[in-house]
């Protein structure tokens, strides 16, 4: 490709939350022009649709941050939801990013249509062809409210955590909460001053770490503004700490920091939960890592307040009046918050991705989700995903990980952009035999081996993340291997 040709190469990028203004940032250092299409009127993704009271981000401030963009000010030790969503905004504004995003365009259809090329349809039309496509549509977007009976016949209000009604007064209503993950364990400490009840149904109790989360005193913030340095430190410590022991510790492939992570979660609930009785119920019967860890110091008091309650029998339906569980009590409320979680599968979906010889990507993955190393799927050339099927997923930062994606896959749109290549695909056999390892793997990881089930499970009861430790993860994505590929 001539340099020219260069010029007029063009990439769509599909969503602008943290995982694609990055990508975006990537491509513009590599001096490749892109479009990204948001389907919202803002952009920030999840970080933009959770606005839940109490919400803030289970990883550190300075590790949950773009490496490229390291922030002195973050106000506490793990930041609240709205000053992460405005440090996404502020960083696409101020790289200049913000100008290439198209929001309220929400996309329908990718089909390629042979040569390298892609016709991308949005809600506003037809937007024209693209060189290459890269999927940044995170993981955790398509809400799930489970289908339990009597559901709609509900006469107070109900939502999803992840659309929170905030013309919804809470002060003195009784309100249930149902769900015990990451979500609602920040949701009930939250609101527990303000309600006149609170009732937790919890169909299985977690694993707690007890984390306090302090302010980040102002001789501090000004010490990281005045050496960068420490910041930087910081950010490789702290990755360290999260990546190679804790993650590691997932896998199996350091029992000692398991068996450590146990040992705290259980201290945790005998130090702090008094009631032997509550205790009991509160106490799970898998390992603890199998599940994502809940990092909360306010849950257990929250839990103990005189005006909530613990609710751990199985609900049997919803009621005009509230929620009847297998007791046949009937729980009295005004309003209903559906913490339930999300669809992790959804990946690009409601989207249709037609690759090469017509083949959908939907009809594809209809079974199993699988990718080649995560980032691309055979028969869809110059395709290419941010947090695609078995990215590390657990109690790390989903920035670092994107970032290590989004570094890869812009040396393949190089490629593509520098006239090397028109069209790059992952073969058949590499992408079988990635996933046949992965398959050998992820049994010995506590996700599988730990006694629970959790959304890191598909439909087919396989675990779709990254059975390897995180340094393998950037081994293996450090450059990509050609031999894996088809290249025309
Ligand atoms: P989740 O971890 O999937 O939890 C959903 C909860 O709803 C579970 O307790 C589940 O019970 C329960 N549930 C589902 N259907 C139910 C039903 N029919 N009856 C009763 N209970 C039902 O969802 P989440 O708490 O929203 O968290 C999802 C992920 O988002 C987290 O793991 C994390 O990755 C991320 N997140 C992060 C943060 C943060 O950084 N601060 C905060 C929130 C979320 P079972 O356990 O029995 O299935």
């Amino acid at each position: 490709m001539t340099s020219a040709n260069k010029a007029s190469f063009r990439v769509a990028v599909i969503g602008a939350g943290a995982s694609g203004i990055a990508t975006a940032v990537y491509l513009q250092r590599a001096g490749v022009a892109f479009t990204i299409f948001e389907r919202a009127g803002d952009v920030g993704g999840t970080w933009r649709d959770n606005t839940y009271p109490g919400l803030s981000c289970d990883v550190p401030s300075h590790l949950y941050r773009y490496s490229f963009a390291p922030n002195a000010e973050w106000s506490h030790e793990y930041s609240p939801a709205a000053e992460i969503h405005a440090y996404f905004r502020g960083v696409a504004e101020r790289l200049g990013i913000i100008d290439k995003v198209r929001l309220s365009s929400e996309v329908t259809r990718a089909e390629f249509v042979g040569d390298g090329m892609w016709r991308i349809t949005t809600t506003q039309g037809d937007e024209g062809l693209f060189n290459a496509v890269i999927a940044a549509t995170g993981v955790l977007h398509k809400l799930v409210l489970p289908d339990i009976e009597g559901r709609d016949s509900f006469a107070g209000t109900f939502f999803h955590s992840s659309r929170w009604n905030h013309e919804v007064s809470l002060a003195n209503k009784r309100v249930g909460i149902i769900g015990t993950g990451s979500t609602a364990t920040q949701i009930l400490p939250a609101i527990v001053d303000e309600v006149a009840s609170v009732s937790l149904f919890q169909r299985t109790p977690q694993w707690i770490v007890n984390v306090p989360n302090n302010p980040f005193p102002e001789e501090k913030k000004r010490a990281f503004r005045d050496e960068p340095q420490k910041m930087a430190e910081l950010y490789d410590h702290l990755n360290n700490l999260f990546n190679q022991r804790f993650a590691a510790s997932l896998v199996g492939e350091n029992d000692a920091g398991l068996a450590e992570m146990a040992r705290a979660c259980r201290q945790n609930l005998e130090d702090n939960v008094h009631d032997p009785d509550l205790r009991r119920r509160l106490t799970p019967s898998y390992q603890a890592g199998c599940k994502r860890l809940i990092v909360s110091d306010k849950f257990y008091p929250a839990i103990q307040r005189p005006n909530a309650h613990l609710v751990d029998a199985k609900i049997t339906q919803i009621e005009p009046a509230g929620i009847r569980t297998a007791d046949g009590l009937l729980h009295e409320l005004d309003v209903i918050v559906y913490a339930t979680g999300f669809d992790p599968f959804a990946f690009f979906r409601p989207a249709v991705i037609v690759g090469r010889d017509g083949v959908s990507l939907n009809e594809r993955w209809k079974e199993s989700c699988q990718a080649y190393r995560s980032v691309a799927v055979p028969g869809f050339p110059n395709l290419f995903f941010i947090g695609g099927p078995n990215s590390p997923i657990g109690n790390f930062s989903f920035l670092r990980t994107a970032e290590v994606q989004i570094g890869y896959v812009t040396r393949l749109v190089e490629m593509l952009a520098d006239g090397m290549h028109r069209e790059i695909e992952p073969t058949q056999e590499a992408t079988e035999s990635f996933n046949a390892e992965v398959e050998q793997a992820i049994k010995h990881t506590v996700w599988v081996t730990g006694g629970c089930t959790s959304w890191y499970f598909d439909k087919q009861g396989k675990v779709v993340s990254w059975p390897w430790s995180y340094g393998r993860f950037e081994a293996d994505l450090k450059q990509p291997r050609m031999e894996e590929f088809k290249a025309a």
